[in-house]
């Protein structure tokens, strides 16, 4: 979301003389310079700190090092060069509160940076800050365990905005808007509702996917001014240390880092697990990131080396080049690190379609090494980039991306219309024609059959959903979509979307907020739109409450019954079955206690036409209803037939 800045200067990328010769733009540059190492960045110890930075084009490197805030002038401590451009100093003496960056002089010009590894920053993320992360640890953080899971299939996910959840005064939350105050429990608002994350809770989800909580830029929010500006946070300063306008002191460096693990410790305490959204595919600014005053040139794609153009595949004016050895490096070395230091247990990969399918999968192999159940999931959109097509992240290539999960816009866009056409409508709001692609997503996008089949090979490489933080909410949708509708029949055109998701194979997906018809007013990208906006309405949670109920209705029948789990596409085959249904309407069934079900059979009918449909039963015994009360079962000479009610899901069993 940054907008692409004019470098300041000429940019210097380096004689190659400092590099053996090879420029950094070089294909063999890689096979020179790239570094094995797990020591890059600053090692904190109480008599001595240790710093190794990566910069072969540099020709000096020297440590910059700040006492506190009002210091800028600095000590400088030189660094000598290694092999493979590795730079090294060490300081003899407790810097514990200090802060420091790297001076390098790349061809004729000098640049500073903060340390690309710096695990914790000052304000504005313009320094790195030397601490013991030990410290940071809240109390009883060494208790602090990742909630059990069998399977990444079994989880239900719910997308929230930390200064959302908690900004509005009726979230009665104390630090509103802060990583704390979402981590308080016990808060209440209108007519007495849980609010925060007692409310989350109370839904029966398994996953909270935080948006950017890494520190971005404060182009988009000062962290000296909190609350001047909002932001998703989609503009990456400083990766490995977390956001400072979401704490309560944004100065110490300490205190961000302490505040997040207690929002996860909080969060594994109610036993839900939580997901990163991590943002590895472009930077705030080209020019002024530490990637590029370091290494000007390596870190970024290139449209046109010789002009030096940029590629701008993310739409936000440069693309990270993670085919290159030390930027696979940088991610992987990154999200382990998130994984271990804060017990995170999913990464949701912004704009994965720009990475490359190697790195992906390094990512997923160094996981692994944690625990298995760490969930991946990604935006694997077909975009345009300067990377080979067969090795890109994306929805072409899912099959090769083993675990990761995909988001379904198939499935999104069927099911309630094109997000690119406010008044296009989908199978819930009156398009015919769209059963094959809602099929396609009950199935989790496996090929099923001839003409039901998707870009994954397994279940688990597709994330089912209708809404998320991006583009127009499911409310606001219908509200364009349909406008002579009256809001009862938007309110069961919305239950019926999130009962597909939620009955679907695959991995379902929520956004914050969707169990109550939550509405942006009609903005579609509202990444910088003020809290009126973008904020949890704990008014509304409290008049949509029985809206809310039937959501947690969903939830829970889903993960009562393990047949909408399926493990695998061979499961679906044999299980699923799509059932003789009216026009317009599909069904289907689950049988023969499919994964482990508790049910014989199960059945689902969608029935999204306007009117009471009839539709005849399977012959497979005596069917039951287990959602959907005003419908009704009817045995007759002929067999069994489910009278439906119009615009809605009903889910029948039989023991
Ligand atoms: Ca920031």
């Amino acid at each position: 979301m940054a907008v692409q800045k004019e470098p300041r200067r000429p940019v210097d990328y380096g004689s190659s003389e400092a590099a053996n010769g090879l420029s950094v733009f070089s294909e063999q540059f890689d096979s020179q310079f790239a570094y094995n190492g797990d020591d890059l960045g600053c090692h904190y110890e109480h008599a001595q700190t240790r710093f190794v930075l990566w910069a072969p084009t540099a020709e000096e490197a020297f440590v910059m090092l700040y006492e506190d805030d009002q210091d800028t002038e600095g000590r400088a401590l030189p660094m000598l060069k290694e092999e493979r451009g590795i730079w090294r100093a060490a300081a003899d003496a407790d810097l514990e509160g200090w802060s420091y960056t790297y001076r390098v002089r790349i061809g004729q010009q000098w640049n500073e940076a903060v340390d690309p590894y710096a695990r914790a920053v000052r304000i504005n993320g313009t320094r790195g800050a030397i601490l013991n992360l030990e410290k940071t640890n809240p109390p009883g953080w060494e208790h602090d365990a990742r909630p059990s899971i069998e399977h990444t299939l079994d989880a239900v996910i719910y997308e929230v905005h930390i200064r959302d959840l908690t900004i509005q005064p009726e979230s009665g939350a104390h630090h509103r808007g802060t990583f704390i105050a979402a981590a308080q429990t016990g808060t209440w608002g209108p007519d007495g509702i849980a609010t925060g994350l007692d409310h989350i809770a109370s839904l029966g989800v398994t996953h909270v996917q935080l948006l950017p909580i890494f520190d971005y830029s404060e182009d988009s929010v000062d962290e000296t001014n909190v609350g001047a500006s909002y932001n998703w946070g989609y503009d990456p300063r400083n990766y490995n240390a977390p956001e400072g306008s979401y704490s309560t002191n944004p100065y110490d460096p300490a205190v961000r880092i302490r505040e997040l693990k207690q929002l996860i410790q909080a969060l594994h305490a109610k036993g839900l697990r939580v997901i990163m959204d991590v943002v590895y595919n472009h930077l705030y600014d080209a020019y002024r990131c530490h990637f590029s005053q370091l290494v000007p040139g390596y870190y970024f794609r290139y449209s046109d080396i010789e002009s030096r153009t940029l590629a701008d595949g993310s739409g936000c004016g440069n693309e990270t080049a993670s085919e290159r050895a030390m930027m696979r490096k940088f991610i992987v070395e990154s999200v382990a690190f998130w994984a271990e230091e804060y017990h995170l247990d999913g990464f949701r990969f912004d704009l994965m379609g720009l990475h490359d399918i190697a790195t992906m999968n390094a990512v997923r192999s160094r996981l692994d090494c944690i625990d298995t159940q760490i969930i991946m999931t990604g935006e694997g959109w077909i975009m345009g980039s300067t990377l080979p097509d067969d090795q890109r992240a994306n929805q072409h290539y899912a099959t090769a991306l083993r675990r990761i999960a995909q988001f379904n816009d198939s499935l999104r866009d069927a099911v309630k219309g094109s997000i690119f056409n406010p008044q296009s409508k989908g199978f819930i709001s009156g398009q015919d024609g769209m059963e094959q692609a809602v099929k396609s997503g009950v199935a989790g996008e496996i090929a099923y059959s001839g003409d039901i089949r998707g870009y994954a090979a397994e279940p688990d490489q597709c994330l089912n959903f209708v809404e998320c933080h991006d583009n127009h909410t499911l409310w606001d949708k219908l509200s364009l979509s349909n406008p002579q509708e009256d809001e009862a029949t938007r309110i069961r055109m919305h239950l019926l979307a999130t009962a597909i998701v939620l009955t679907s194979q695959g991995i379902p997906f929520l956004h914050a907020g969707q169990e109550f018809l939550r509405t942006k007013q009609g903005v579609g990208n509202s990444y910088q739109s003020p809290d009126e906006i973008n904020q949890m309405d704990w008014i509304r949670c409290a008049r949509y409450q029985a809206v809310a109920d039937e959501i947690r209705g969903l939830i829970a029948l889903r993960r009562h019954h393990s047949a909408f789990r399926m493990r695998s596409a061979d499961a679906i085959r044999r299980h699923l079955a799509f059932e003789e249904a009216a026009p317009g309407t599909i069904a289907f069934t689950l049988r023969d206690h499919a994964n482990g079900d508790p049910s014989r059979h199960l059945y689902v009918l969608y029935n999204p036409a306007r009117k009471r449909v009839r539709v005849p039963l399977p012959k497979l015994g005596q069917w039951k209803t287990l959602w959907g009360l005003s419908s009704s079962v009817q045995e007759t000479e002929n067999g069994s037939w489910l009278d439906a009610q119009e615009l809605s899901c009903i889910i029948l069993h039989i023991v």
